[in-house]
């Protein structure tokens, strides 16, 4: 069988643990063998890459992103995610099937050439079709990243409940007047047909996954067929989960009870389900976040950009909860390159109450916790032989690693993924030497300033209803006071 052959580098096989040369076997899509190098006999016909001064780690996950924002970086800045979110969508404009195709590619590239194999595309579309969604699928497989993309969908908003009982009106404002609504039999069609053609393709490379788009934004119905299509198709589940205290008040609200138990009352609480985000979380819920194996993916670049809090990682981990890495989309975020996300989940937690999160730690979110989310636990996040074979190599002269003692806390702390040289998903070899070997990067930068330009005119001059929107939802934060409140410490 030719294989796909590292030879004589140095590897990160998990986030703890360095083995210096060895020789890093591929055959197909999965890793062979890891041996030191020169030992095993290399079969005929094998693709020899030279990996002497190389670091080959496993590739990371993104496991949260909205491709559509990759050409709306730096939108809406000092503004709550709460009225970030009516910005935003008040001013992103309609979104062809080639728009979205272009968005999501600029955000895969962005991650291949930064050594982040997999992403998990909560795949919000304006309008929410069939067509627009397969655009995005076509981008990730032309341009060979591993994706799961979760169509986002929402019915309802139950926001409104809030702001009535304070006599506030909050329409155009709701999440529904943002974004196209989508009830829940068309919502279950959709996701059929695109789980029916395209799931699980290209070996498990290409996977559609449910996606509602949050416990308030979302009817009981909605959420139960969607978990029940997605348990039918065994496929994941993701959605946000209290990214705001506005949030927490709202599903409080509706439930009776935290967003959590009304999650798990459903029965939507499981090892599929992913939840971005998590800042609201109450120690109860930490609890039961931990005992159903649900994932927690942890955003720190878009919360604090938003204002949003601190999600309560070190209660997370002392529970034993799964927590992946997630960059959120560039319109918050404002790119998609996991080492900001991996050195501000290393650096954001420290010293609450004595507790610290390693360099090795925030590798493990970044690659086996978001191997997880993509309901590929156990097959992603190593490099040992059976795993699938997603690597990045970097340059331990680049100025990421030059200089670096331990080698976790280095690519948390040090690395900007400029050391990315070489990048293998699914056995193949997609990065090589810094650029990639299946798209025209230079056409494509053309492509997504075009969609810059598309959208700058509502960007420069943010519409009427959309400011009155804003508004109206600043003023249902400041009626709850929620610019003061804070999680518990
Ligand atoms: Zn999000």
């Amino acid at each position: 069988v030719p294989a796909l052959i590292i030879q004589g580098c140095d590897a990160l096989v998990s986030p703890a643990e360095v083995r210096r040369g060895v020789d890093i076997v591929i055959e197909g899509n999965r890793i062979a063998a890891v041996e030191p190098t020169g030992r095993g006999e290399l079969p005929s016909g094998s693709d020899v890459v030279a990996g002497c001064g190389l670091l080959a780690m496993p590739g990371m996950v993104n496991a949260h992103t909205h491709s559509p924002e990759n050409c709306l970086r730096g939108t809406g800045e000092g503004l709550a995610l709460d009225v970030w979110l009516t910005r935003m969508f008040g001013t992103a404009g309609a979104y062809s099937p080639d728009d979205h195709y272009v968005c999501a590619l600029a955000g895969a590239v962005e991650m291949l050439l930064t050594g982040t194999t997999a992403t998990l595309d909560h795949l919000w579309m304006t309008p929410p079709t069939v067509p627009a969604a397969e655009a995005v699928l076509r981008a990730y497989r032309d341009c060979g990243i591993r994706a799961a993309v979760a169509p986002l969908v929402a019915d309802v908003d139950f926001t409104e409940a809030l702001a009535a009982q304070h006599g506030l009106d909050v329409s155009g404002a709701l999440f529904t007047d943002l974004a196209p609504p989508v009830p829940a039999d068309e919502a279950e069609a959709q996701l059929e047909e695109l789980l029916g053609r395209w799931h699980a393709r290209d070996g498990r490379r290409l996977q559609v996954v449910a996606g509602p788009c949050g416990v308030q934004w979302c009817s009981d119905e909605l959420l139960l067929r969607l978990a029940d299509t997605a348990r039918r198709h065994d496929t994941a589940v993701t959605m946000h989960l209290l990214e705001t205290a506005l949030q927490d008040e709202v599903c409080r609200l509706r439930f009776g009870a935290s967003a959590v138990h009304g999650l798990d009352q459903l029965g939507l609480l499981s090892r599929r389900c992913s939840l971005a985000h998590s800042v609201w979380l109450d120690p109860d819920d930490i609890e039961l976040v931990a005992e159903r194996g649900a994932i927690v993916v942890h955003n720190p670049a878009a919360n604090f950009r938003l204002g949003s809090g601190r999600a309560p990682i070190p209660d997370l981990l002392d529970a034993g909860a799964r927590i992946a890495l997630g960059a959120d989309g560039s319109a918050s975020s404002d790119n998609q390159i996991m080492w900001t996300q991996l050195k501000l989940a290393a650096l954001v937690h420290n010293g609450d109450g004595d507790r610290w999160v390693s360099g090795a730690q925030a590798l493990e979110m970044a690659t086996a916790g978001g191997a997880a989310a993509l309901g590929l636990g156990g097959e992603l996040g190593r490099i040992e032989p059976g795993a699938l074979a997603d690597l990045a190599l970097l340059d331990e002269r680049g100025e990421g690693l030059m200089g670096v003692q331990e080698i976790p806390a280095g690519l948390a702390l040090s690395e900007t993924g400029r050391g990315v040289v070489h990048v293998v998903v699914d056995g193949e070899l997609v990065v090589r030497d810094g650029r990639c070997t299946r798209v025209d990067e230079d056409a494509l930068r053309t492509d997504i300033a075009d969609q810059v330009t598309k959208r700058r005119a509502y960007q420069e001059a943010v519409p009427r209803p959309t400011l009155e929107a804003m508004d109206k939802i600043a003023r249902l934060r400041s009626a709850r006071d929620l610019g003061t409140r804070r999680r518990a410490q």
